[in-house]
């Protein structure tokens, strides 16, 4: 008997705008297999013509997570939900020893360090990465790298008005990132006491690593981010834009692929390429 190596996939999320685009990819992509969907939308309707494709594929959409994988046996589970059930679908499957690639935003640190341990303990692993479009990858490398030589640094962030959390997971990775180069933002590009908001709230949102954050919310848009340096007569602006939703889905195929192999927290798609 032939033995499949396929790689069994579980969609969370699966209904959402993300998950529709992961079923997809997963359906089209050799050596992935769709094995398992779960939302609390659409329960019981098949899942590829949820995502919006002509042919069904016999996975329907199931609402308990935990039964879900039991009965499924995924090796990897990636999600795509919202930021008040991420956490725990994410120990969800972790305790189940299945891998977990995590594109919701909006995991706490001390979250991410708790699924850390838990990955350990089940002898598994789990991805965290903001954001799966290779160019915002490259716009936070970009923006590390500058930061050693600008001290002065904002980050604009725009996104649809479906968006539940502000800022951006990836404008708040960003910041980390730079701060790591950069011991200075806080000193040189905060601290101006006599500044005076007239609106509350026109200075954006100060990071844990001391740089400003305004995160703008349309519809039209899908995730866009700018990081803009300033310094002694010149400006250096680095610019993304997911202009699709598909942009993210090379990402996500890449990470479901490498996870299989991997032990522990990786947080950021850079560290899989
Ligand atoms: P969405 O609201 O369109 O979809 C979320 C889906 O999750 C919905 O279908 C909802 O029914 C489902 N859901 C809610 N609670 C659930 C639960 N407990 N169990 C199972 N399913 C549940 O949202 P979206 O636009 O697809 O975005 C989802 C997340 O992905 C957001 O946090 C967003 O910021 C993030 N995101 C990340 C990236 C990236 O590259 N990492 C890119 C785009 C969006």
């Amino acid at each position: 008997m032939a033995v499949n190596q396929d790689i069994r996939v579980g969609v969370c999320g699966a209904a959402g705008r993300m998950g529709k685009e992961v079923v997809k990819t997963i359906l089209a992509e050799p050596g992935l297999q769709l094995v398992m969907a779960v939302d609390k939308a659409h329960v019981g309707e098949d899942t590829s013509l949820i995502a919006g494709r002509a042919e069904a594929c016999g996975v329907l959409l199931e609402d308990n997570l935990e039964q879900a994988i039991q009965s499924k046996q995924p090796q990897v589970v990636v999600d795509f939900t919202a930021p008040a059930v991420v956490f725990e679908n994410a120990l969800t499957v972790l305790k189940a020893g299945v891998r977990s690639v995590i594109g919701t935003t909006g995991l706490s640190p001390q979250q991410i360090a708790q699924l850390e341990s838990q990955a350990v303990k089940s002898d598994s692993a789990v991805l965290v990465a903001p954001n799966f479009a290779i160019g915002a990858v490259l716009l936070m490398k970009f923006s590390q790298e500058a930061s050693r030589y600008f001290d002065h640094a904002e980050i604009i962030e725009l996104h649809h008005n479906q968006k539940l959390d502000a800022p951006s997971g990836t404008a708040l990775r960003t910041a980390d990132l730079m701060k790591q180069e950069q011991a200075r933002f806080g000193k040189t590009n905060v601290e101006r006491s006599e500044e005076k908001e007239i609106l509350l709230g026109a200075r954006g949102g100060v990071s844990e690593a001391n740089i400003h954050v305004h995160s703008v919310r349309l519809p039209g848009l899908v995730a866009h981010q700018e990081v803009i340096f300033g310094g002694i007569g010149q400006t250096l602006t680095i610019r993304h834009d997911s202009l699709d939703r598909t942009s993210f889905m090379p990402g996500v195929a890449l990470a479901v692929r490498k996870i299989v192999n991997a032990q522990g927290l990786i947080h950021g798609l850079e560290n899989l390429l």
